[in-house]
């Protein structure tokens, strides 16, 4: 069986050893680790897991080894199987939190035997960690890609449209809907890109490429402030390539330059 690892948290930011250069989560060796937490939940119920997930007490003190970062400071910075471990472990905890009584009778949960769920033992209700699907598009004409700003972006930040799926939704019709409200324009050709889990708190982001048909660009001006077409060599700063939208705008240049037949291509 391998090593248990400790996927550390303490008000939204991580614990990470600081002569780790790949940010791994902290191994077993470390026998503080017990009287310091306030919580420490398996991450699955297979017999066999060794991922646990550890809320830290407020007074603990980890000692110099150790640094706390925010979660969105490892995007990038480690593996997307290790990022995406980290952010299992924030979605649980996350759960355990808002999940502790039941919406409906107001009893407290506990724990499902086998599942990870929370139930209520007085009405049978359960609650799954909530995952909620958000679209991702890039729209593309020819050379030029639509990328856009929304007011909550970091100051000169442009990227691809995105918008939560509602109930009653098909994936494409929130495309075509987030399209309408946002630039106005009409879109052809969707693609599938991929996906990416994003744990702010429990989004999945479903990336897909888009062709322009008709239209022309009128923003909102409330969820975007501006947006435009921008060439694939005179692009504006974009986000970083550990998120899919950085992934998809730097796919689709790396395409007109010749070094993907298509970008939707998985090489
Ligand atoms: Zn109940």
């Amino acid at each position: 069986m391998q090593d248990k690892r400790f996927f550390i948290f303490r008000h939204g930011r991580v614990l990470v050893r600081k002569d780790s250069p790949d940010l791994l989560p902290v191994s077993k060796e470390w026998p503080a680790l017990e009287s310091m937490a306030e919580s420490i939940l398996p991450m699955s119920k297979d017999p066999e897991n060794t991922d646990f997930v550890v809320q830290l007490r407020p007074d603990a003190e980890p000692g110099a080894d150790f640094e706390w970062i925010p979660l969105r400071g490892l995007v990038g910075r480690v593996d997307d199987d290790i990022f995406n471990l980290w952010g299992k472990a924030s979605q649980i905890l996350h759960w355990q939190k808002i999940h502790r009584y039941c919406g409906t009778c107001g009893a407290e949960t506990v724990d499902h035997p086998s599942e990870q769920a929370k139930i209520c033992p007085a009405c049978s209700l359960s609650w799954y960690p909530r995952i909620s699907p958000c679209v991702i598009v890039l729209i593309t004409r020819g050379e030029e890609m639509l990328l856009a700003r929304s007011p909550r972006f970091t100051e000169g930040m442009y990227s691809t449209l995105a918008g939560f799926v509602e109930p009653g939704e098909s994936v494409e019709s929130t495309l075509r809907r987030e399209i309408a409200e946002e630039v106005a324009i009409r879109i052809k050709n969707i693609r599938y890109f991929g996906s990416q889990p994003w744990p702010f708190p429990g989004q999945l982001m479903l990336g897909f490429f888009a062709e322009y048909s008709s239209g022309e660009i009128h923003i909102d001006g409330v969820e975007i402030s501006d947006a435009g077409w921008y060439h694939f060599r005179n692009l504006p700063m974009i986000p970083d390539a550990g998120t899919i939208a950085g992934r998809m705008i730097r796919r689709y240049a790396d395409h007109l330059e010749g070094r993907y037949p298509s970008p939707i291509d998985r090489r």
